[in-house]
């Protein structure tokens, strides 16, 4: 196994102007680990209830993702629901129960520990140090956070974050968790906090990526249907740190080889895009890589001039 992945197995109930789902498959590690897994061997690391589906389980183990990590404790699994604005570009979070989350002590399986690539999905800052520190030297160390950690949790997160070699965050959390309108000026404050690699998530619009040279921009994919953007973050961050993670890269390689974190880039916008085609993980039941690898040569075409 080359990633290890931390972050919520959640229930969510999840409102869009094209339906409604009152309780599917979600959590950030889950969508972490779906996208990711096209590209690397992946293991989880987070904690469910007794109310836990088995048909779930059973999904996440035919895609091939290592479930040893995976606890189950007695209580409720963690809960998000949130409805969509019209254009989907704004959600409203109506209830967040961290339930079996929070008191959740994670212990990390031995065949765990001396892989290579860490990502910290969403969760409580301190749960992302805890597992961080149980690493044996991993070769890089990813995470993401959300405003409720920012706003709630802040000293917790600056301490974790000092260790991490990569930030993936959205536009509106690099704002508020550096204090600064400008996103250039605000990358290089996050810059200083820890991570040397910062992708800041612009929703439908793309995302720029931060590291030694100058900015990179890729666009979001231009798709006809949106269905659900539940998700589309976190895929965006599984098929970031994946394709880093195929390719065996390394933070010293943010500026020996640039193009190689621009691909990583793209593969994450393409892995989010998916993600919104259709409610929650749903769209992961049928896809394949050679649908991952045709949009990647698409965004080319539709960058080149
Ligand atoms: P995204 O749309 O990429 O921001 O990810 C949404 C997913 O994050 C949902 O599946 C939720 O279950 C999960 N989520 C929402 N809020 C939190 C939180 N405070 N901590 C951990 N996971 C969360």
């Amino acid at each position: 196994m080359s990633l290890v992945v931390v972050g919520s197995v959640a229930y969510d109930g999840v409102e869009t102007p094209y339906g409604r789902r009152e309780r599917m498959l979600g959590g950030a590690c889950t969508y972490v680990a779906l996208a990711a897994r096209y590209f690397t061997e992946v293991g989880i690391v987070a904690v469910v209830g007794e109310d836990f589906d088995r048909a779930d389980q059973q999904f996440l183990e035919a895609r091939g993702i290592d479930l040893t990590g995976l606890a189950r404790a007695p209580g409720k699994t963690f809960f998000w629901s949130g409805v969509y604005s019209e254009d989907m570009n704004d959600r409203t979070t109506l209830r967040t129960d961290l339930n079996v989350f929070a008191d959740f002590h994670p212990v990390l399986p031995a065949s765990y520990r001396s892989c290579p690539y860490l990502f910290l999905g969403n969760i409580q800052p301190e749960l992302q140090r805890l597992v961080r520190a149980q690493m044996h030297q991993p070769r890089l160390v990813g995470g993401d956070t959300m405003n409720y950690w920012i706003q709630s949790r802040r000293q917790e997160l600056l301490s974790a974050l000092a260790e991490w070699n990569v930030l993936l965050i959205n536009d509106s959390e690099a704002r508020m968790l550096s204090g600064e309108r400008n996103l250039r000026r605000a990358a290089d404050i996050i810059r200083r906090m820890g991570p040397r690699i910062l992708v800041i998530k612009r929703g439908e619009y793309g995302a720029v990526l931060f590291a030694d040279g100058d900015p990179f921009l890729a666009p979001g994919y231009p798709l006809e249907n949106v269905c659900d953007p539940t998700g589309a973050g976190d895929c965006f961050a599984g098929g970031f740190i994946g394709y880093l993670a195929e390719r065996g890269l390394a933070p010293e390689d943010a500026s020996s080889e640039p193009q190689e974190l621009r691909r990583a880039v793209v593969y994450g916008s393409v892995l989010g895009s998916f993600c919104c085609e259709q409610f929650g993980v749903d769209r992961f039941r049928t896809l394949t890589r050679a649908e991952i690898d045709a949009r990647f040569q698409e965004f080319k075409a539709l960058t080149a001039f």
